[in-house]
């Protein structure tokens, strides 16, 4: 069996010394001092200064706060965001209080446009929600226009794309809050954590105040809070995890490079962002006429395992599917042809040719309808 992703995060005898500076200084959570360092080694890696910048237990509460955070005294009201996204982020839009509003994506980006969002739909919205897809960079100059133009709060998310934010030179760090992910399935893991990243500092700081029950200085509840702080033992694996991180990334894009030659000489597939030279841990094949499912089976049926990560779209999923949506044929097509692949920093040359092998196999095949996914129909019945 050909796993379609295995994490990669520092052995134990790495997290060791950092775990032995917990147990001599005895400060396990709390904004503690290996807090204070993973945090100032993350404004390093982003170019921005540490009070830009706060560290929670996961994103899906980091982009919730976030949320929070910019709409200040607002309440309520539409959040719009893409349907071609995880779970997590309509999840968090509406633990801030919010409905989400489904908004199609670009074909060739697959977030959504700066350029294509409609006045009709900003002057309904009191926030809007951007997703980063698979690692691939935002130009944030377009959305902080948005911003300006409409004067509707913004907020990223860039779970996926911790590698985009540090590199890549349009993915400003501005006044919209970004949010990466640090979940073990992302590129650097270090199990559940997030990093929030926002210009302003009164952002952060709000953030950070939510993150530990709304105390400011002194343990008075000034704003609703959670418990959504980064523990002492998390940071300990986020030390370790940077210290080997250039290595794990060149990993990455050494083997994402492999497996678009790889793929190169097959027709009718392409890689997803197969030319960004931002690691990520997925490999989404595009199929130009097949149907994703149809080899997601035929895959299966040889011991290779893959995943539709962002299966149908949120709006097909029974908790989102009352919410309101414009017509989303790009989300439709994009969850009938595209398939995550193997992928991780380890995955050896044999491994990939034997997925490439089973593809080029799969589109020489004749199609098979038996296979095919169920039609995809609007409401509750909809494949997701
Ligand atoms: C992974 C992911 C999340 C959730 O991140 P957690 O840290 O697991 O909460 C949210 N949005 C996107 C796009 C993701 O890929």
């Amino acid at each position: 069996m050909i796993q379609v992703f295995r994490p990669n995060m520092p052995p134990a005898e790495a997290i060791l010394p950092y775990m032995r500076r917990i147990d001599q200084r005895r400060w396990y959570s709390n904004f503690g001092p290996l807090y204070h360092e993973l945090r100032a080694r993350f404004a390093a890696m982003f170019g921005v200064t540490e009070d830009q910048l706060v560290l929670v237990s996961n994103a899906t509460v980091g982009i919730s706060l976030a949320i929070r955070a910019v709409m200040s005294q607002r309440a309520g009201g539409i959040c719009l965001m893409p349907s071609w996204t995880f779970s997590a982020s309509p999840l968090a839009a509406m633990a801030a209080g919010l409905q989400p509003y489904f908004g199609d994506v670009d074909r060739d980006t697959w977030a959504l446009d700066p350029t294509q969002i409609s006045d009709a739909q900003m002057e309904q919205a009191s926030a809007l929600l951007v997703v980063s897809p698979f690692g691939t960079p935002l130009n944030m100059d377009d959305w902080e226009t948005v911003v300006q133009k409409y004067g509707v709060p913004v907020v990223c998310d860039a779970a996926a794309s911790l590698d985009a934010v540090a590199r890549a030179p349009e993915f400003q760090v501005t006044s919209i809050p970004i949010v990466i992910s640090l979940h073990a399935t992302k590129a650097l893991g270090i199990g559940e954590g997030a990093i929030v990243l926002c210009a302003d500092p009164d952002v952060i700081e709000r953030v950070r105040q939510m993150s530990n029950f709304g105390f400011s200085k002194t343990s008075v509840s000034q704003v609703v809070g959670t418990n959504a702080k980064l523990s002492e033992y998390s940071c300990a694996v986020g030390l370790a995890a940077l210290d080997r991180w250039e290595g794990v990334r060149a990993n990455l894009l050494a083997r994402s490079a492999r497996y678009a030659e790889m793929l190169a000489p097959v027709d009718g597939v392409s890689l997803f962002g197969a030319e960004s030279p931002y690691a990520s841990t997925y490999a989404v094949a595009e199929l130009d006429h097949r149907d994703a499912y149809q080899l997601a089976n035929f895959l299966s049926r040889s011991g290779v395992e893959t995943r539709r990560w962002w299966r149908s779209g949120c709006h097909g999923h029974p908790t989102f599917n009352a919410f309101p949506a414009s017509p989303l044929p790009e989300t439709r097509r994009l969850s009938r042809s595209t398939l995550g692949l193997p992928y991780y920093a380890d995955i050896s040359d044999e491994e990939m040719s034997r997925v490439v092998t089973l593809l080029g196999d799969f589109l020489a095949s004749p199609h098979k309808r038996e296979d095919a996914a169920p039609a995809l129909t609007r409401g509750a019945r909809e494949v997701v």
